[in-house]
């Protein structure tokens, strides 16, 4: 029989499966305690489980560690990991500390399909989903082997779009969230999407105070066409209207993510429209300043264009605040990130 990655069970899977083996459910809290609150990945270890069950959990499972390709480190304080994953497919997660508080930026997905084109994550193109238990693997690997050994927030802004994995990313969610798993708040975590309306819709019914970002980067759908393709499957005209409908149904606020590429979307009159589209909703502007990608000809605008940018959003009654990149010296920064290593 295949054995299966332990990581990919919630807590009440993993207890029903003990009862159908006559074992106590509890025993599920114990080996939850062991692998997702200390790190452990070898069953042999989990000392409080008789010799009898560890073997049986190995019999069944394993519990894959990700092997370490490459790690990049910024002077900022940010480290960049290029991970291994069992089928020898890497993926980039960053580990980013900040005054309080350290955020771990996750890939959901080998590559991405939707070729934004400020972005190097779909230049290699899509190769898979990653499961759950590779989802949390990067999670706890950000945990227990980064410098930091701290995880307080997780942004899912690495490479892949969540809702294009829509079920493992949210039951990695719930077990990420869960007191038994890395008991990580649900408003810690952050999900951004390209703006895939049926995800929203579905997210709006999850009962899960997740935050949500939106990646905008356009005001008008003309111009939204040009940088991102999947507007052309959910243009900003129903985009929106999906946004004001996930805060009515939720009350939770969306941020709208605003990468400011230098004479493309950065005029006074992209700010005006701007404001216009996202006028009377209760939501957050995230500008950032678009970061380079080697392949791709972008560039940010000046300071002053930019700030003149946030103040006339501000003074258009929008709330906005400036993104500080990150880790761009180790191209860790929002959309530098990629999964082939070869390239670079
Ligand atoms: N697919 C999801 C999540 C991954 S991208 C999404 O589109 O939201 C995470 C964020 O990085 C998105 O807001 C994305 O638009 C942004 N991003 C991509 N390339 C960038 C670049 N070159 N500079 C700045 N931000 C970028």
């Amino acid at each position: 029989m295949p054995k299966h990655d332990l990581r990919d069970l919630s807590i009440e899977e993993l207890e029903g499966l003990l009862s159908g083996w006559q074992e106590k459910p509890y025993h599920a809290r114990q080996v939850f305690s062991w692998v997702h609150k200390k790190g452990i990945s070898d069953f042999s270890a989990m000392s409080d489980l008789s010799d009898d069950l560890r073997k049986k959990l190995a019999s069944r499972f394993f519990i894959g560690s990700l092997g370490l390709a490459k790690i990049f480190k910024s002077s900022d304080g940010t480290e960049k990991f290029l991970l291994r994953l069992g089928d020898k497919d890497l993926v980039e997660a960053v580990s980013i500390p900040s005054a309080n508080r350290v955020t771990g930026c996750i890939s959901t997905q080998v590559g991405c399909k939707f070729r934004c084109s400020f972005c190097a994550s779909g230049i290699s193109g899509f190769k898979r989903n990653l499961s759950v238990a590779e989802i949390i693997a990067e999670a706890l690997f950000l945990k227990y082997k980064s410098s930091q050994k701290k995880l307080t927030h997780i942004v899912f802004m690495g490479t892949g779009e969540p809702f294009d994995n829509y079920d493992c990313v949210m039951k990695a969610i719930r077990i990420i969230n869960s007191p038994f798993g890395l008991n990580i708040g649900a408003r810690r975590i952050t999900i951004s999407t390209s703006g895939i309306i049926p995800g929203i819709k579905k997210l709006a019914d999850e009962g899960l105070q997740v935050e949500l970002s939106v990646s905008l980067h356009a005001a008008d759908d003309a111009t939204r066409d040009l940088i991102m393709p999947v507007n052309k499957i959910y243009p900003l005209k129903e985009l929106i209207p999906a946004c004001r409908d996930y805060f009515k149904k939720t009350n939770r606020q969306v941020t709208f993510e605003y990468i400011m590429i230098k004479g493309f979307n950065s005029d006074l009159k992209n700010a005006a429209d701007l404001g216009k589209i996202l006028k009377g909703m209760d939501s957050k502007v995230n500008l950032i300043p678009a970061n380079p990608v080697k392949e791709l000809k972008i560039e940010a605008p000046s300071d002053k264009e930019i700030s003149q940018f946030k103040n006339a959003l501000s003074a258009s009654g929008i709330n906005v605040t400036l993104r500080k990149p990150r880790g761009e010296d180790i191209e860790a920064a929002c959309g530098q990130l990629r999964f082939s290593y070869e390239k670079k």
